[in-house]
């Protein structure tokens, strides 16, 4: 079933990136304007995005962490260990991407969870923008999962997706949609997951905007996040002007996917070509859970969260209920459950 309207509405996904009057209108409080004297303004508790510019020279860059979409991540130090997220200036050279990388940050600054990544400042003079956040300690999820192969009991998968979900509660509270919630960014730090790169999108998207050519780069592991709405809306050539309609509901399509990983210790749609599963999802198709050996409730969750339509899809606040309502034991068999229910399309 294909039909439906498909994208939901990007009044979500919107709100993460506003351009620069409503920063500066959200802002306007106070003024801090650039002879204020700094001191004056911090203490005033200023809260304009230039207060978070961080200047260039004042990073020290340690080691190289990694390579994503969004650029080049080094650990540093800044006022302390932070990890410097560099935005790849190749691509970006036009001022409607500053404008998103500005707006990107407004969203950031907006948040304190304890299970948010610190955001601590950026740069945000061209040619060099990046964003300076804590320093993650520990690994990723993705790297225990998929890499360490670590098996968490049943107990601890459960606080982990407990405290996935209080994050994620947090920032849809906030109007602030993730878009990118996956294992890679998720991190476990002795036993406190610490969630990253929420809001990001669109500037990687902007990014890759810039580049010419006429195939869809997927980034391997990304697919198996998107829900239906997302997957019909890719295009082989994204552009600017057709965003992805990331919401909070596609955010919970993706923690569907963070717990099923959990559970399975893979991905879903494993060995599935990617044109298989970008026609089996937008048509409502659910990945197989015949390798999941988990009690009912447990394959609930999985469902309500990979529902087709994504107003069916559970918030945060009654996922948190329903996990604290699984049993902590362990992963329970249920012959009585049959496994192609899992199969099933729209439900
Ligand atoms: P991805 O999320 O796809 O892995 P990123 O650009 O976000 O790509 O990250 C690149 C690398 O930097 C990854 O190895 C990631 O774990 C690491 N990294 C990102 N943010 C942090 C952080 N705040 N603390 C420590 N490591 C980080
Ligand atoms: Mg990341």
């Amino acid at each position: 079933q294909t039909s439906g309207s498909g994208s939901t509405g990007t009044d979500d996904s919107d709100r993460t990136i506003a351009g620069p009057g409503r920063v500066d209108s959200q802002d306007s409080t106070v003024s801090d304007g650039e002879n204020a004297d700094p001191r004056c303004t911090r203490q005033n508790s200023v809260t304009s995005v230039s207060q978070w510019d961080i200047p260039y020279d004042e990073l020290v860059h340690g080691e190289v962490l990694g390579k994503g979409r969004f650029g080049i991540v080094y650990s540093g130090n800044w006022h302390g260990h932070v990890a410097i997220k560099e935005l790849r200036m190749d691509y970006v050279n036009d001022e409607k991407t500053l404008e998103a990388f500005k707006a990107e940050v407004s969203t950031f600054r907006k948040t304190r969870h304890e299970n948010l990544v610190l955001f601590m400042g950026a740069c945000m003079k061209p040619p060099r923008l990046a964003i300076v956040t804590s320093l993650c300690k520990g690994h990723t999820l993705y790297t225990h999962i998929h890499e360490n192969k670590d098996k968490f009991n049943m107990s601890k998968t459960i606080m982990i997706a407990q405290q996935i979900s209080q994050g994620m509660g947090y920032l849809h509270a906030r109007g602030i949609v993730h878009k990118d919630l996956k294992t890679k960014n998720i991190f476990l730090e002795s036993g406190k997951v610490v969630i990253t790169d929420f809001g990001l999108f669109n500037v990687t998207r902007l990014c890759h905007d810039s580049r010419r050519g006429d195939w869809l780069c997927i980034p391997p592991g990304w697919l198996c996040y998107l829900s239906p709405e997302v997957m019909r809306n890719l295009r082989v050539v994204q552009r600017q002007d057709d965003a992805l309609p990331f919401t909070t509901y596609s955010d919970v399509y993706c923690f569907g996917t963070v717990w099923y990983e959990l559970l399975c210790g893979e991905w879903p749609h494993k060995g599935l070509p990617p044109e298989a599963i970008i026609w089996q999802v937008g048509r409502g198709m659910k990945p197989s859970l015949a390798n999941l050996q988990a009690s009912r409730d447990v394959k609930d969750i999985l469902m309500a969260c990979w529902s087709y339509r994504p107003k069916e899809r559970p918030e945060f606040s009654q996922m948190q209920s329903n996990l604290n309502r699984l049993p902590k034991k362990r992963l329970q068999r249920s012959p009585s459950h049959p496994i192609h229910l899992s199969r099933s399309a729209e439900s």
